[in-house]
């Protein structure tokens, strides 16, 4: 994020909201979307344990950032595909939580956030994963009450998964989606 400007060049120097005191342009913060898939299959949840940083060896469902303009839902099913091997159609729709993905640093670096739409979807094909070592060390189907820990994003996790946990309780895992 600009610790020059965009326009000009010329160095700004804080974070922004700020106005480049060259030339007047101005810098904003903003939020990287992704999407995850909250994949059930008899009673289970398939989570998959992060094999890079950030949040390495936490345990989350598969998720990754939207290509461009790709659909949040598009984009669960695309990572779920890649990072597990396992073709999803997707349900419903749970919950949008943001969550701080790089920090910021001293000299005017913005932190990253990544905005992440929670998707319900089912397998739309073999159960068989095929992990993608670059970005997953393990996976799993597990039941709501023995979810593994630690959980990513280590500040949002616990909230997200007892969200997903009442949704799952009470029968909710099929939502309209009038974006689709
Ligand atoms: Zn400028």
């Amino acid at each position: 994020m600009p610790r020059f400007c965009s326009s000009c060049g010329a160095p700004i120097g804080r974070t922004a909201p700020v106005a480049c005191p060259a030339c007047g342009k101005e810098h904003w913060l903003t939020t990287s979307r992704a999407a995850a898939a909250l994949v059930v299959h008899e009673g289970r949840l398939l989570l998959t344990r992060r094999g890079l940083e950030p949040w390495l060896g936490r345990w989350c469902a598969p998720s990754g950032f939207c290509d461009g303009p790709e659909h949040p839902a598009a984009t669960a099913e695309r990572e779920t595909l890649e990072e597990a091997g396992l073709r999803v159609r997707v349900t419903g729709y749970l919950g949008h939580w943001v969550d701080e993905y790089l920090p910021g640093e001293e000299g005017g670096v913005e932190p990253q956030w990544c905005a992440v739409s929670y998707y319900h979807a089912v397998p739309a094909g073999d159960l068989e994963l095929r992990l993608d070592p670059r970005e997953v060390s393990d996976a799993g189907w597990f039941l709501p009450d023995e979810l593994p820990r630690p959980l990513a994003p280590p500040s949002n996790g616990a909230r997200i998964y007892a969200a997903w946990r009442e949704a799952f309780r009470a029968g909710r895992l099929e939502t309209l989606l009038a974006d689709r």
